[in-house]
């Protein structure tokens, strides 16, 4: 680290979501996997549903594979239930987390438990290092009682989702080989928070409600709101500011993988073979 590095990470791009449709026909925000932005090493894609329609998410996700990441299913509201083909299963409630190693491979589906009502949350795609894309499937899995949360001084409240805050609050969540952090911030009006995050590490924060206030490489303040994602630079530490209105967001940081990344659909390896094997497997029931 040198000195010129220890300044705060200066807003860089902030990319508006794009409608997508996944699954079985679910009506989403796709805010990371665009053309604006494919990938930002480790995060390969980032998604939002936030729905009260059900014909929006009724088709859910029915049986389809991965190999080779990890998927993790933030619910904010509703209820989300999954299966695997290797006998695991359950429900995501609100404010739970489902954080699952495809490793070397998996079918699974995820299906609304509900007719009605909000169904909102995220899902997140964060690679897996060349030496745990082949390893067994696992999952870690926690409600909302099993967070940590800070109170700052300041007046922010932070639920530390995965990785370890900067106040050293671990998260239940551990994820060794990118240290990835997931932190879910409660700013008040006009209130500052600020998170050390060691430079050289990726940082992209998601407005939930409400927006933030960033400072970009000018040193202008720019706003962002929900379903836009702030894509920010290198230096020591995360600083956001609340508007008049208090702000929910996400913070998502980790360490670059740095490997090559070969990806088609849910299968994501280092090369063209690995991939093609990756169909071969898939297609001979191996998963
Ligand atoms: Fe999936």
């Amino acid at each position: 680290m040198t000195a010129s590095t220890l300044t705060p990470r200066p807003l860089v791009r902030r990319i508006p979501g794009m409608a997508a449709s996944d699954g079985a026909g679910v009506r989403l925000t796709r805010l990371l996997g665009t053309p604006a932005l494919p990938e930002f090493d480790p995060f390969l894609m980032l998604d939002r549903f936030h729905s009260d329609v059900p014909g929006d998410y009724a088709a859910g996700f029915p049986d389809h594979p991965h190999r080779g990441f990890q998927t993790v299913t933030y619910m904010l509201a509703g209820r989300m239930r999954h299966w695997d083909n290797h006998g695991h299963g359950g429900v995501i409630g609100p404010g739970g987390v489902q954080w699952m190693r495809a490793g070397r491979g998996l079918i699974h589906s995820e299906m609304p438990e509900q007719e009605d009502g909000l169904l909102s949350g995220f899902q997140l795609w964060l690679n897996l290092p060349a030496r745990d894309k082949m390893s067994e499937p696992a999952y870690q899995e926690f409600a909302p009682e099993d967070f940590p949360e800070e109170a700052r001084d300041g007046g922010a409240l932070v639920r530390v989702v995965a990785g370890m805050s900067a106040q050293g609050t671990s998260g239940p969540v551990q994820d060794p080989a990118t240290e990835a952090r997931m932190l879910d911030v409660h700013l008040p009006a006009a209130a500052r928070f600020e998170e050390a995050v060691p430079p050289g590490h990726h940082v992209m924060l998601v407005p939930i409600e409400g927006t933030l206030m960033l400072r970009n490489t000018q040193g202008r303040d720019q706003a962002c709101g929900p379903d836009t994602l702030a894509v920010l630079g290198d230096g020591d530490r995360v600083e956001v500011m609340a508007t008049d209105a208090a702000v929910r967001f996400l913070l998502l940081a980790a360490q670059p993988l740095g490997e090559p990344v070969a990806r088609a659909g849910p299968f994501v390896m280092n090369t063209r073979d690995e991939l093609v094997q990756a169909m071969r497997d898939y297609q001979a029931g191996q998963f």
